[in-house]
């Protein structure tokens, strides 16, 4: 069979394909970037229209009793938390992760006294390893890392934390987040999982393998909009003696009994600092909606489909790349990496084309293959333009060497 044929096949067979018109996606784009920035649901635009003509302009301050602005940060980590294999009272939307990982990473260090150092490995996410920087600097955290096949071995008494992140962002490595976690205990550190490349792509487990604590994204697979508010999770059995720096009004036990003294509210509610955004989540809420409607264990089935179709459709077009991703489906997230010399020009030349993937320094051709809304022609086709972009060399030229700000 043909890989025309087979593309078509596997286009009519695919469960999710009703799924690929409920978002919206500029013609004659391939999109494989979606674990960067999601793609834009169908329903995102009424949805923000309603929430700024009706509930801010009509609704006005009384939108935060009649609209549920109120309580949107739960509801909304109510719906992430069974993308993630936790109670919804253990999940809550707001901030950034940025922001959250450094609530979180506080917090672990103020349940584990005596120890200080904060465990992670080299190459992890940039803001995961720079937000133990300020904590390190008022001397409340010691950075320690080590390299996957160390990470084990490096867990001793001074352990405070274990903080990594499930799907690495640069090869999509999985890490074994069971193993690592019971690793951590038995060592009497707690567990910081980052899930931004996991939650809606991969299924996650946290009340399964016990994890303490996770962040993820709300604008990668959870389409939620660029700078969409972010979650963050702590299991049931830590919220008693759960306690974050962050201790703005909003995680206050009684925030409109304007006390002058603080004192926190009992759950996840804590981790709330200031005034929800409002405008954001909303955006937010659509994007998991629809990613929980599709549910994880489809899209992940998709996206181990489509990466494996893609690694096919190179290999017929007589394509070898340097495949820097597990080669096991399993092993990996919803993405694929290719090391080469010239990703940054490579990647250009696919944008040019309409191939729309990214680049991550030094040498990383980083290709997305989010499952809710692409096709298995989508991928054939970006397939056949790599090939093209290598064989022609069309990588040389002038305009696609030079670099922007943001790759
Ligand atoms: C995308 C990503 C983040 C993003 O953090 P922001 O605070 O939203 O900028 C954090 N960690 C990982 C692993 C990511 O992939």
């Amino acid at each position: 069979m043909s890989l025309a044929e087979r593309t078509r096949e596997l286009d009519a067979a695919d469960p999710l394909a009703p799924f690929i018109d409920r978002f919206d996606l500029p013609e004659r784009v391939i999109y494989l970037d979606g674990n960067s920035l999601g793609a834009l649901p169908r329903a995102t635009m009424p949805a923000m229209e309603r929430a700024v003509r009706e509930e801010w302009g009509k609704g006005l301050i009384r939108s935060w009793n009649d609209a549920g602005w109120f309580d949107m940060a739960q509801r909304i980590g109510g719906k992430i938390a069974p993308l993630i294999g936790a109670a919804p009272s253990e999940v809550i939307a707001c901030d950034s992760t940025s922001v959250n990982l450094f609530k979180l990473i506080s917090a672990a260090l103020d349940m584990r006294p005596g120890r200080k150092v904060v465990l992670s490995e080299p190459g992890n996410f940039p803001t995961d390893l720079y937000m133990v920087a300020g904590l390190e600097r008022q001397g409340l955290a010691v950075r320690r890392l080590a390299s996957r096949e160390e990470l084990a071995g490096t867990l001793d008494e001074d352990v405070a934390l274990l903080m990594l992140t499930h799907v690495h962002y640069k090869t999509g490595a999985l890490h074994d987040m069971r193993a690592l976690t019971k690793a951590a205990h038995q060592a009497g550190a707690l567990v910081l999982w980052d899930l931004s490349h996991s939650t809606g792509a991969v299924p996650v487990d946290l009340g399964g393998v016990n994890a303490d604590f996770a962040v993820g994204c709300g604008y990668k697979y959870l389409c939620g909009g660029p700078g969409a508010p972010a979650f963050a999770y702590v299991a049931e059995r830590h919220h008693a003696d759960l306690a974050q720096p962050l201790t703005g009004w909003f995680g206050h036990a009684a925030p409109f009994d304007f006390f002058d003294d603080y004192e926190a509210a009992p759950g996840v509610e804590q981790l709330l600092c200031g005034t929800s955004p409002v405008l954001g989540l909303t955006a937010l809420e659509v994007g998991v909606d629809l990613i929980a409607e599709i549910g994880v264990e489809r899209l992940h089935a998709k996206s181990r489909a489509l990466s494996g179709f893609f690694l096919k459709s190179l290999a017929e077009s007589g394509i070898a790349l340097d495949l820097v991703s597990p080669s096991d489906s399993l092993a990996r997230g919803s993405q694929l990496s290719f090391r080469h010399e010239q990703a940054y020009p490579i990647c250009q030349a696919l944008i040019a084309r309409g191939v729309i993937g990214d680049f991550r320094a030094p040498d990383i051709l980083r290709l997305g293959f989010a499952p809710a809304y692409l096709r298995f022609a989508d991928i054939s086709e970006a397939a056949r333009h790599l090939a093209e972009v290598l064989t022609g060399e069309e990588w040389r030229r002038d305009e696609f060497n030079r670099r922007a700000a943001v790759t």
